[in-house]
């Protein structure tokens, strides 16, 4: 048998479809997942697609003890007239390949990554929700698997990808949220892995959020690591300001995620004409604009919710309301342009969607 091929098991024993298509995010998994296999002298080798379930690892594999893994998060969205899209996934994989090589991973043929991706969403398709709002999440990671406490790169790795039906980010409709800006600790710092997507960015932040949280706050804004100075982005998402009719965002200065909604909504604003400044901004300069009356709208960008409205900012004591709770004109435009692109009811004029058949 080719160990190139793609080599697919059937479930036989299928699950229920939830009932409801509003499961909390990330806790239903479909019946089927991907497996891609890499060995040092082999390369990336044994494509399969096979029922989901646990998988086996010695309890020295290399993930568990240096964190040596990369992510990717996307969706797949059903349009009404039945079909099924992805959302610029080319990027993801470009993306999946710049973070494997920060974290010294063997690279994926993105060709070929997002042939059996579809392969697989194909197989999935009853699995992606029709109710307005709702999507397949899809999940590609890697992880290092050599059976090895030494301290280096694996010479094993598993690509795989889970897929999770979710329900509407926002199932009232676009919600402001509350924001902490944090003051006392770190989410990343140039040259270190800020701009990759590997989990350890993830977990150093759950302590700062529930210090936030239990302030009220949904969230934390991450400033520089150096100064506690530069606005940097929020846990999942990148972060915009319309400021006296200027929209800006931070600019990716290594330590920043490079989102692709941050980067679809860059594009989509110039064929507006409104043009995107990306620059380093302070906090102190984002408060003195506020205090002058020229915070108009905040919001953060990333593939779960596309856009997330900010409705308050709150850093050392002093609270910021942004359009009095309310979501901004510009932020609602946005949401509403990249959905109905991503669900086919606006046409797709950017070539941005791609069609699983
Ligand atoms: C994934 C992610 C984003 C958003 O990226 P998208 O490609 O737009 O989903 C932003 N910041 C961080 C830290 C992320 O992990």
């Amino acid at each position: 048998m080719n160990t190139y091929q793609l080599q697919v098991v059937e479930n036989t024993n299928k699950k229920e479809k939830p009932v409801k298509d509003q499961v909390p995010f990330g806790t239903t998994f479909t019946d089927h997942m991907y497996v891609l296999e890499y060995e040092t002298e082999k390369g990336w080798y044994d494509p399969k697609i096979v029922p989901y379930g646990p998988i086996s690892l010695d309890p020295a594999a290399m993930i568990f003890h240096y964190g040596q893994t990369v992510f990717e998060g996307m969706k797949a969205y059903h349009t009404e007239d039945g079909r099924v899209l992805l959302f610029r996934p080319e990027k993801n994989f470009e993306r999946l390949n710049l973070s494997s090589e920060r974290l010294s991973i063997p690279a994926l043929d993105e060709k070929l990554a997002l042939e059996h991706l579809t392969a697989l969403i194909k197989l999935e398709k009853d699995w992606v929700p029709k109710t307005p709002g709702t999507s397949l999440y899809i999940r590609p990671y890697i992880i290092s698997t050599d059976a090895n406490l030494a301290v280096g790169p694996s010479q094993t790795y598993k690509y795989m990808v889970i897929l999770s039906p979710v329900g509407s980010y926002f199932p009232g409709g676009l919600q402001p949220v509350v924001i902490h800006v944090e003051d006392k600790f770190t989410r990343a710092v140039k040259g270190g892995t800020g701009m990759a997507k590997t989990a350890g960015n993830y977990s150093s932040g759950y302590q700062a959020q529930a210090n936030a949280k239990k302030e009220g706050n949904a969230d934390v804004l991450w400033l520089d690591g150096v100064e506690k100075k530069y606005i940097e982005e929020v846990g999942s998402m990148n972060i915009f300001f319309k400021i006296n009719g200027e929209v800006i965002t931070p600019e990716l200065n290594g330590s920043i995620l490079k989102g692709i909604t941050r980067m679809s909504i860059i594009e989509l604003l110039d064929t507006w004409g409104i043009k995107v400044t990306e620059k380093r901004m302070s906090i102190d300069e984002l408060y003195e604009a506020y205090d002058a009356g020229h915070v108009e709208e905040v919001f953060g960008t990333g593939t779960a919710a596309v856009i997330s409205p900010v409705g308050e900012l709150n850093w050392k004591g002093k609270k910021m309301i942004v359009n009095n709770h309310e979501i901004g004109e510009l932020s609602q435009k946005i949401y509403d342009t990249i959905t109905g692109i991503q669900t086919g009811k606006i046409e797709d004029t950017l070539g941005w969607t791609v069609e699983v058949k």
